[in-house]
């Protein structure tokens, strides 16, 4: 349509339409995230079926910490990551303390010491912290489950977000890595391995598959410098999902092909280890779709405004303020006339005084009326959790996991 910009691709899942107003009345309103749990149960399985043996999944949970979601995902992954002690908590109401790790910089002291008094994997971001967590292991008389995160001396290509190759607040560079490694074991403390992320959101499996074989590499390098084979290598995750036009989702399967080869020929250093991989938007993110009630349609300077009742207040990724630096269309929707012809271009804004409130430029709709729900897809990582909800004194968004 003539002045409309392109939206991403719509889930399949979702692409042939789903009971909106069952759920807005079963959630008790707008606006809403519903997460279709049948969907993140698949992508598991999927993932399951093309990882080779050995490789562990683990669901990092800052992408979606529902707590009905958590609970559904629990028996379905292995481990699950956290960054904070209010991640810790609700990870351990639903999964055993070996099977957690928390990683992050800046964990205060309070924090260690609820995560090895529960016994969960401390991923170590710096010397200083494991000073301090070593400490509070020895006041509290217990032996701690200690990982070092590794800042690679690589990059995850395609990434949206990097987190290696740099000067960087995660990790400890790598060629220190031994060094510290051998002071934790002479300490006593239970070493767990190591822990290295080098990107997220990227969508090119080559890159991806590349950059596991340059960390299985490093691990090799740095077990080798140690002369001890790290029990778990913690490989990362950084698969990302379409958001945006012309974006391909990534091919799990060929990853999983490339990293089994990989495996084979790894460092004899890392005979005996375990295997993981962690990921929080590429479990959840393309399950959730966010609802929201069209309140006022308006004209202004030739355009179409959709007013909905909730914008980036619940929903800061889709209006493009986290991370992009191009303002490009989620997947965005009329619900009830998914597939119906477009009528309009209209620019779908949220309730919030300031323009940066648009989860949706100039998009080709079906026409939308006071009262109409607009569905914006690919919204179950980053939603709730990582947007500025007490931002103007809206009303929180609602959640509700279907599925399950
Ligand atoms: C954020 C984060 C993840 C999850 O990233 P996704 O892109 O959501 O898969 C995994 N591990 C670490 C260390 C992270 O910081």
């Amino acid at each position: 349509m003539n002045g409309a910009k392109a939206i991403g691709p719509i889930p399949a899942e979702f692409a042939n339409g789903f009971p909106a107003e069952q759920w807005i009345a079963q959630a008790g309103g707008t606006p809403l995230f519903v997460y279709d749990f049948t969907m993140i149960a698949a992508r598991v399985a999927r993932l399951r079926a093309a990882l080779p043996a050995g490789v562990d999944v683990h669901f990092a949970i800052k992408a979606n910490p529902m707590p009905e979601l958590l609970a559904a995902i629990a028996p379905l992954v292995d481990g699950m990551d956290v960054a904070s002690a209010g991640e810790l908590d609700k990870a351990l109401g639903v999964m055993a303390a070996q099977a957690i790790s928390f990683a992050g910089p800046g964990k205060r002291d309070a924090e260690l010491e609820a995560a090895i008094r529960a016994g969960v994997t401390i991923n170590l971001e710096s010397e200083g912290e494991a000073v301090r967590a070593l400490a509070i292991a020895d006041r509290l008389g217990v032996r701690p489950r200690l990982a070092v995160r590794v800042n690679p001396d690589f990059e995850l290509r395609g990434s949206g977000m990097r987190m290696g190759g740099r000067a960087s607040p995660f990790g400890v560079d790598a060629e220190r890595v031994p060094a510290l490694v051998k002071q934790l074991i002479a300490a006593g403390a239970d070493w767990q391995g190591f822990h290295i992320f080098s990107g997220s959101q990227s969508l090119d499996s080559a890159a991806i598959s590349e950059s596991q074989a340059l960390t299985l590499a490093l691990a090799g390098r740095l077990a080798a410098e140690i002369d001890a084979g790290p029990p778990l290598v913690n490989l990362g995750g950084g698969f990302g999902i379409p958001y945006f036009s012309g974006d391909t989702p990534v091919d799990v399967e060929a990853i999983g092909r490339a990293l089994g080869f990989q495996l084979e020929r790894r460092s004899p250093m890392l005979a005996n280890s375990r295997f993981a991989i962690e990921l929080g938007r590429w479990l959840v993110g393309e399950a959730g779709v966010y609802l929201a009630r069209v309140i006022d349609r308006k004209e202004s300077g030739g355009e179409t405004f959709l007013v909905i009742d909730g914008g980036l207040n619940h929903h800061l990724a889709a209006s493009g303020n986290f991370g992009t630096v191009v303002k490009r269309n989620y997947p965005v929707a009329v619900a009830g006339k998914i597939g119906a012809a477009p009528e309009e271009v209209a620019s779908v804004v949220g309730p919030l005084c300031t323009p940066l409130d648009r989860l949706g430029d100039r998009v080709a709709l079906p026409k939308a009326e006071v009262g109409n729900i607009i569905a914006i897809f690919a919204s179950g990582a980053y939603g709730p959790t990582a947007s500025p909800s007490a931002f103007l004194g809206h009303p929180a968004a609602r959640e509700l996991l279907v599925g399950a």
